[in-house]
């Protein structure tokens, strides 16, 4: 078996180890780079976004006609594996998580309406995201489907969610949800993933 990757993906990898080492490395030794969540702080942050950006190195994982490298998993390992040379790297990339696991999900079920609302920014970097599943115990933890207590009822044409989250990634600064909650006790089918705006009414981060 042949494992070398081609060489759009080694170019890539060349120029994002140049990039880590030349403009992220040396920000990470910089006492104010880090936010009070130990996160890069946006004064660093944004204009390292928009050179990585610049230099054709956004977002590497999402199609060309959404604004990616349309690169598949194998080449985005190779990547990633550049990016994480620096605590700082996926982000300055729009590759992290959560944002990056959000981005495939959408992407791939989303409907062309929901991509272009709820995806769409993202991509762009206009705003951040989060997956609120896990729970307070007993809650949701390592099984979801077993352990989902946030429940979501149909009350006319909207749906009425009541739950507490934890552990959610970057809650503090997403916009778009993707919030997990039970619909019925159905074996496999019980859950139902919600599209949620940070600016939608009813919810407080505790
Ligand atoms: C750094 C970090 C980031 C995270 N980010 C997010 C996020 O963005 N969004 C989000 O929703 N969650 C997030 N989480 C939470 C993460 O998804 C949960 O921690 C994970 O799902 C496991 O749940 P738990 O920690 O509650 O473990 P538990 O469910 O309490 O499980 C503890 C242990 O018991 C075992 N266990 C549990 N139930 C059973 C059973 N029925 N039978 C046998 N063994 C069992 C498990 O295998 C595990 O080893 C994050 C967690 C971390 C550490």
């Amino acid at each position: 078996m042949d494992y070398t990757l081609d060489s759009n993906v080694q170019d890539y990898q060349k120029r994002i180890r140049d990039f880590v080492n030349t403009h992220i490395i040396p920000v990470e030794l910089k006492p104010d780079a880090y936010d009070e969540g130990e996160n890069i702080a946006d004064k660093y942050f944004l204009p390292l976004r928009e050179k990585a950006r610049a230099e054709g190195l956004w977002c590497l994982q999402m199609p060309k006609e959404r604004g990616g490298a349309g690169l598949d998993t194998v080449g985005m390992a190779a990547c990633y594996e550049e990016m994480g040379r620096s605590i700082f790297g996926p982000v300055v990339f729009n590759s992290a998580a959560p944002d990056d696991g959000n981005m495939f999900v959408l992407e791939r079920v989303g409907t062309p309406a929901q991509k272009e609302r709820w995806l769409q920014p993202i991509v762009d970097g206009k705003v951040r995201s989060a997956l609120a599943m896990t729970e307070p115990a007993p809650g949701s933890g390592s099984d979801p489907l077993g352990m989902m207590l946030t429940k979501a009822e149909k009350s006319g044409d909207k749906w009425v969610v009541h739950g507490h989250k934890w552990f959610i990634t970057g809650a503090g600064v997403a916009q778009h949800f993707i919030l997990l909650a039970r619909t019925s006790d159905h074996p496999r089918k019980g859950l139902t993933a919600f599209m949620f705006d940070r600016d939608d009414p009813g919810w407080e981060l505790v």
